[in-house]
């Protein structure tokens, strides 16, 4: 039997393994919590990596910075862990060859060689999700930066001294074309006397969720589809930016919002394509939603064994 490659995806509220076979589909899959705590976390990665038969290897991909060494500098949703050297620790307790990258970076890495950017050497991966994360494939290597820290680029600032993000700074991308984007342009809507009845359903505005827009747009609601629209607008304006820097053949949309592509693609397509540079006269990269779904970062992770 040849060796399973096995990689971790550590979201916010679960860590999910998989194992993949020769061909790069998955043959087993397991999950626990995340928990909270940096000698907690170590162990659950390495339970869940054994339960999918990891052997002599990982591959992991954490949300947050992540030095070229595997240091996890910073997780957003694992609050309690900063500069937490996850390789080595990972290493010293199982004996394994391990790789640790960032989550988004390594979802890249999967729908470059086995979805929806397959084929291509030049890749942008911008993941939807609570806020924005992303990935690049330059010259059909994985683009990481000096420190390990690129592709972060909901932290881009689309608004000088527009709305206030975790990071510290004001007017990030994240702020506007996320999921928490998404509410931001809902609540801005209900403000202005719009979306009544799902402001009457949540009971106030700051309780109005992306998810109440989505579903009354899905519902055909004219005024919730009036903020997709803005909301593809905001999500379009920096894949235009991001178009400028790379020169990308292909754009992959993953994360949480991806669950709706026809609803939110042909919106960002749309607009994208009006705010294109030279828009006439150049080849369009493919925009289109990641391949591999949920697994995409898992995946990812496994693949960074062959890196
Ligand atoms: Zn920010």
């Amino acid at each position: 039997m040849s060796r399973r490659r096995v990689g971790v995806d550590v979201g916010g509220t679960k860590c999910l393994a998989v194992a993949l076979d020769d061909a790069g589909t998955v043959v087993a899959d397991e999950r626990v919590s995340t928990p909270n705590d940096p000698d907690e976390l170590v162990e659950a990665i390495l339970e869940v990596a054994r339960a999918v038969g990891a052997v002599d290897g990982i591959g992991v991909g954490v949300p947050g910075l992540v030095t070229r060494d595997g240091v996890l500098i910073a997780a957003p949703n694992v609050t309690s862990v900063r500069m937490l050297p996850l390789r080595v620790r990972l290493q010293a307790a199982s004996g394994w060859d391990v790789r640790v990258d960032n989550d988004n970076t390594v979802a890249c890495l999967a729908e470059w060689r086995q979805g929806s950017a397959r084929g291509f050497d030049d890749v942008v991966l911008v993941g939807l999700g609570t806020g924005i994360g992303g990935g690049a494939v330059v010259n059909g290597r994985l683009h990481r930066g000096a420190n390990g820290f690129a592709a972060e680029f909901g932290h881009m600032i689309v608004a000088a001294g527009g709305i206030e993000c975790p990071c510290g700074q004001r007017g990030c991308w994240e702020r506007y074309a996320s999921g928490t984007g998404l509410a931001h342009h809902a609540q801005a809507a209900a403000i202005d006397g719009r979306l009544e009845a799902i402001l009457a359903e949540a009971g106030s505005v700051a309780a109005i969720r992306g998810e109440d827009v989505t579903d009354a747009a899905l519902a055909g609601d004219p005024e919730a589809l009036e903020v997709i629209a803005t909301f593809a607008g905001w999500v379009a304006v920096g894949l235009v930016s991001l178009t400028n820097i790379f020169d990308p053949a292909a754009i992959v949309l993953s994360g949480g919002l991806s669950a709706h592509p026809d609803l939110f693609l042909p919106s960002i397509v749309d607009s994208y394509e009006r705010h294109l540079f030279a828009a006439g006269a150049r080849p369009r990269p493919l925009v289109t939603f990641a391949g591999l779904g949920p697994y995409a970062g898992a995946v990812g992770a496994a693949l960074l064994l062959d890196d």
